[in-house]
């Protein structure tokens, strides 16, 4: 038997619940794509990206999933030849490592383990040691979403001063825009490499890279740089194609336009942030108090370290994947697998998931997911403490008390 015959629940890190309003704003014929409405959203958009990450550096549309906007933002800074620091939390850094080897970085990678945020002096350290000023670039992620760790970004802005070191810094945001506090320009980032299809709560199709003045100037000196992903006609395009070097992505600019107007708009940047931080500490209440009788635990030790966009959840030797198949075809809610975070076959393989909790996300629907789980750990007898609900609610109530 199934009870799942409502509305199905996407709780994993990405592509995130599209709210009807954006699917609905997608829903029309196909528009002139030489003049009128879609020329004027799209600079909209284009503002309203640099709103979102809280810079005066132009925003760069791409049409292209998380990957492609890796790749974009490399391609524009990267010669052959040169270096590249990495700073991996989990395993997206080494995803971003992937895509710059064949442009032919060199890159140093410092690996802090799967469970911790970048320490700053490791960094500072690294970049002092770097006398000659080889490394052209830090690349690093806020948020990882296979562990859930969230980088303190200004720290790392406070180890590349304190070491002098004129790399850039290039921030993968692409988890967590608009879901974890951000502020490109005042914490000194160069390049912000995002997508749509998270906290931006629209379809997958849309990578954006965001740059600094010093980024700009970096590109003068990039001569592989390929016509694609050239940021010099996406930044001052002399026609409207030139904005996307062929034809605009019309529907899911449509989508876009109404879900940066939920957000800027209507609820407000900080209170977009602040209401993922409930969510994200409700989360971690029900997990707490589910661990006070068996094996569940945050992946992320340190709250200050964890991300609200998501949260990695360890299920000790219990078998997490049982877990989310009793979630998904006895209740229709999806949770997200473990993401590389344990060597293929190690016990620990099978004890992790994840809940995405970023985007279109109200009480209810957070609520919904924990009671669920908390119902797939009972039906599975997965052992657990009592009061997740309760702690869970508390957390709700206490952000929005009068
Ligand atoms: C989702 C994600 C990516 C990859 O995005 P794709 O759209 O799957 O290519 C990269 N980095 C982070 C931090 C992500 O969360």
């Amino acid at each position: 038997m199934s009870l799942a015959y409502g509305r199905d629940i996407l709780s994993i890190p990405g592509p995130s619940m599209i709210p009807d309003r954006v699917l609905q704003a997608m829903h029309r014929p196909a528009p002139n794509i030489y003049e009128g409405d879609l020329i004027e959203l799209t600079a909209r958009i284009k503002t309203d990206l640099q709103a979102v990450a809280r810079t005066k550096g132009e925003a760069i549309i791409y049409i292209a999933n998380g990957h492609g906007g890796w790749e974009a933002a490399l391609s524009n800074v990267v010669n052959r030849g040169d270096k590249l620091l990495a700073l991996s939390t989990g395993r997206f850094t080494k995803g971003w490592i992937e895509i710059a080897k064949p442009l032919g970085a060199i890159v140093e990678e410092l690996d802090f383990g799967t469970n911790a945020a970048i320490d700053p002096q490791r960094v500072e350290d690294a970049l002092k040691a770097d006398t000659s000023h080889d490394i052209r670039a830090v690349i690093t992620v806020q948020t990882d979403t296979a562990s859930s760790v969230k980088n303190d970004i200004a720290a790392l802005r406070q180890a590349l001063d304190a070491a002098g070191h004129p790399a850039l810094l290039m921030v993968d945001c692409i988890a967590c825009l608009a879901c974890d506090e951000y502020h490109m320009d005042d914490w000194g980032v160069d390049v912000t490499v995002s997508a749509c299809q998270k906290g931006l709560m629209t379809p997958p199709g849309l990578a954006f890279n965001h740059i600094s003045e010093k980024a700009w100037e970096a590109r003068q000196r990039c001569t592989q740089t390929t016509g694609y992903w050239d940021w010099t006609m996406r930044r001052t395009p002399d026609v409207y194609y030139m904005n996307f070097y062929g034809t605009a992505p019309t529907h899911h600019l449509f989508g876009l336009g109404t879900a940066l107007d939920m957000i800027l708009r209507e609820e407000g940047l900080p209170n977009t942030w602040s209401r993922h931080n409930t969510h994200a500490r409700a989360v971690w209440a029900a997990i707490d108090a589910w661990g006070k009788d068996g094996p569940m635990a945050c992946n992320v030790p340190v709250k200050a370290a964890r991300s609200a966009a998501v949260t990695t959840v360890s299920t000790g030797d219990h078998d997490a994947d049982a877990l989310r198949a009793w979630c998904q075809q006895q209740a229709g809610l999806t949770l997200g697998i473990n993401l590389g975070l344990a060597e293929l076959g190690a016990a620990r393989q099978k004890g992790m998931f994840r809940i995405g909790h970023m985007g279109h996300l109200s009480p209810p629907m957070i609520l919904g997911t924990l009671a669920t789980i908390d119902a797939g750990l009972k039906a599975l007898n997965i052992p657990h403490g009592g009061g997740a609900l309760d702690a869970a609610a508390h957390e709700i109530a206490k952000a929005t008390a009068p």
